[in-house]
């Protein structure tokens, strides 16, 4: 039996029929970790003996009569930019390189009060900065359809991880896109929830006002349940949000008779490859019938976004960053004249080219006389983006656009060209401008087996809905995803 091929609610079921032991699953997704990773390197760390003791002392808590949690005995990988205490969290930095935290994120605590054994945590561009996962101090996660090409970004190793069957879920963390481009690339479902639905405490901050912590899955049932178990509110995380989440699993299978759906449709035929469009095509003609009425709206200023994005986020970070100075904790260079020599020499080899192009291009924004052109800008145009969405959500119930205009591109091919790069990012980071959450559907494959996929945007704290229409897009779509190359 393949134990990681298993659903959470085959898990569940198996577990509490007793036919088979948490310990079991878990020695089946590490015994896959170990076949793959030498070809996919998705992981920067492979936690196997915490996971192994943690899924015996689950079998015993069963034993003994204990309940069978939500996610008991299902093994789940971690983004390494989220803080898990005692497990090294490099957010894919040398400056970080050894960096073992003193406490565990509130999805982590919420994770393993649920059941779920952490196998390990997965590689990232340094401190979520990319599209690719090749910004990794640790070198590149490879994309499971094709070695030779990028598993998307920043989140990669996550998306590789549960795409390859290394783990039955995954979280990473969305400031730009990061959930839902490694979704898009790899084949797999990934959430960006709503800006304060899920806790960003011990999430390692890149750009504050833009992050959020989502999870990936195979399938929208397992989907929900994740998100179910991460959701809520945070006194540790201020602007985390008061109010209870929905049930996100009792919303599946509702009809979408009457869902309003809008395309922009003069904005998505621009720039985007024809097989991309096409998926989004057949994804209109699949809603239409399942009952849903597709209407063309505008979102006027969505052609501003990367530039306002490409402010926000560095100007943020170059904040954020400010506290590796090698005092605090990580990497401290070996040699220095002086504090400033110190702060300066460390700097300079702890952090990657992207990470110090972003500080630089922050602190530049940032600075005074600068403030108002820039930062101020930015933030009056993020403004308009999201009137934008309120005007067309007051028109349709959610909103239908690509995730990326490619499908996975090869390892290497916009690692010298940064606005190439950044431009991966022009359907994604409209929703983390706005706050409101988005969702990366799988959408079938290209001619030459890349996975396509589709994305959906609701209006704030629509999660429920979104999971519902992906739920009745994947019944529909179902197709045989081609073999993996490991
Ligand atoms: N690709 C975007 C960036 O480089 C988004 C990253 C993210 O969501 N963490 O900033």
């Amino acid at each position: 039996m393949e134990y990681c091929r298993l659903s959470i609610a085959e898990i569940q079921d198996g577990v509490r029929q007793k036919q088979f032991s948490c310990r079991e699953v878990v020695e089946d997704h590490l015994k896959r970790i170990e076949i793959a990773e030498p070809k996919l390197q998705a992981f920067v760390t492979v936690a196997a003996e915490l996971a192994l003791t943690r899924a015996s002392s689950l079998d015993r808590d069963l034993a003994a009569g204990g309940p069978l949690r939500p996610l008991t005995g299902v093994p789940v990988a971690i983004k390494d930019n989220i803080c898990t205490q005692g497990i090294k969290t490099t957010c894919g930095s040398r400056i970080l390189q050894n960096y073992i935290p003193p406490y565990s994120a509130t999805v982590v605590e919420r994770l393993e009060s649920a059941g779920a054994v952490i196998v390990g945590k997965t590689n990232c561009d340094e401190f979520g900065m990319g599209s690719s996962t090749e910004n990794s101090a640790f070198g590149p996660s490879r994309n499971p359809f094709a070695l030779d090409r990028v598993p998307g970004g920043s989140s990669g190793g996550s998306a590789v991880a549960v795409a390859a069957y290394e783990s039955v879920g995954a979280f990473g963390s969305d400031t730009g896109g990061s959930v839902r481009t490694p979704a898009a690339f790899c084949g797999v479902l990934g959430l960006k929830p709503t800006y304060g639905r899920v806790s960003r405490y011990g999430l390692v901050a890149f750009s504050s006002s833009l992050d959020t912590i989502g999870p990936f899955a195979r399938n929208v049932e397992d989907l929900a349940v994740l998100l179910q178990v991460i959701a809520g509110h945070d006194p540790l995380d201020m602007t985390s949000h008061r109010g209870t989440p929905d049930s996100y699993q009792s919303g599946i299978g509702a009809s979408l008779r009457g869902h309003r759906i809008g395309v922009p449709f003069t904005l998505v035929e621009q720039g985007v490859e024809a097989e991309i469009l096409q998926a989004l095509r057949r994804t209109t003609e699949i809603l239409k019938q399942l009952g849903c009425e597709i209407e063309e709206i505008a979102l006027p200023h969505s052609g501003s976004a990367i530039d306002t994005y490409y402010l926000i986020a560095p100007c943020e970070a170059s904040s954020n960053l400010a506290r590796y100075d090698g005092v605090k904790y990580g990497y401290r260079t070996r040699r220095f004249s002086d504090l400033t020599d110190m702060y300066r020499r460390t700097r300079a080899e702890g952090f990657g080219p992207e990470v110090k192009r972003r500080i630089m291009l922050g602190t530049f924004a940032l600075s005074s006389g600068y403030y108002d052109a820039y930062f101020l800008k930015a933030s009056k145009v993020r403004t308009l983006l999201i009137r934008d969405f309120q005007n067309a959500f007051s028109q349709v119930d959610s909103i239908l656009i690509p995730v990326a205009p490619t499908p996975a591109f090869k390892i290497g091919e916009k690692m010298s060209d940064p606005l190439a790069m950044y431009l991966t990012d022009i359907f994604t980071v409209p929703a983390n401008l706005s706050g409101i959450p988005a969702l990366s559907i799988p959408a079938g494959y290209s001619r030459n087996g890349l996975p396509l996929a589709v994305q959906l945007l609701g209006n704030h704290f629509q999660e429920r809905r979104l999971l519902n229409v992906a739920y009745h897009l994947r019944q529909a779509l179902a197709v045989n995803p081609p073999p993996l190359a490991v």
